[in-house]
């Protein structure tokens, strides 16, 4: 199966509908010469509106993380976005977005992902992104897991909280995350996108 195919299958999907309070809707952007990927949760509501991802502050604070302007952030021949579930999953009796629902990744990600041979780097977007590809564990310990990015970063992985507005808070308490992980990101993501030398 192509990638044309299963990108157009996933947008088809009606697995869990009965549990999507705004109905299916995949949010999502793949292309087989993306060199750079930015692994999330789910979208919102925003972008379940307009099908645009990251079209919101937690998206300029992204894009500031990563050095990068709207046009290079959304250029699909660079860029993929993939979230953990591909449709907006509605929220929390207590407030906030529910979680990704589960049948998701394991459904879609292996078809999406395997045809993309071009990555050089997976951003690994909050707690979800990060628990499906270090697990539950890694997950629950965000903060290790970010400070040692270092080392993720040695297979192509780089661990990130989610830019929400809670974290700036949290990164203000925490300056070795501008001060450290900040220009990493910056230097792995303008090399993931370079162009390799001519010649
Ligand atoms: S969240 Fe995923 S599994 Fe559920 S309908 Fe959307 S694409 Fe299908």
């Amino acid at each position: 199966m192509t990638l044309e195919d299963s990108a157009a299958a996933a947008r088809a999907c009606t697995l869990c509908a009965a549990h999507l309070p705004l109905g299916p809707k995949p949010i999502f952007r793949v292309s087989r010469s993306a060199r750079l990927l930015i692994l999330s949760q789910a979208p919102g509501t925003r972008a379940h509106e307009s099908g645009i991802p990251w079209e919101d502050a937690s998206g300029d604070r992204l894009r500031d993380w990563m050095g990068l302007d709207k046009a290079r952030f959304h250029d699909a021949a660079r860029v993929a976005i993939l979230p953990t579930g591909l449709c907006y999953p509605g929220r929390l009796p207590r407030g906030g977005d529910a979680p990704p629902r589960p049948e998701c990744a394991p459904l879609w990600h292996p078809r999406l992902l395997a045809p993309m041979r071009s990555l050089r780097l997976t951003l690994l977007v909050g707690r979800h992104a990060i628990a499906g590809r270090l697990g539950a564990r890694a997950a629950a310990r965000l903060e290790d897991v970010v400070r040692d990015f270092a080392s993720h970063l040695e297979r192509g992985l780089f661990p990130l909280p989610h830019p929400s507005w809670r974290t700036k808070a949290w990164a203000a308490r925490r300056p070795w995350f501008e001060a450290e992980v900040l220009p990493a990101l910056r230097a792995s993501v303008s090399a993931a996108l370079a162009d390799p030398p001519a010649g």
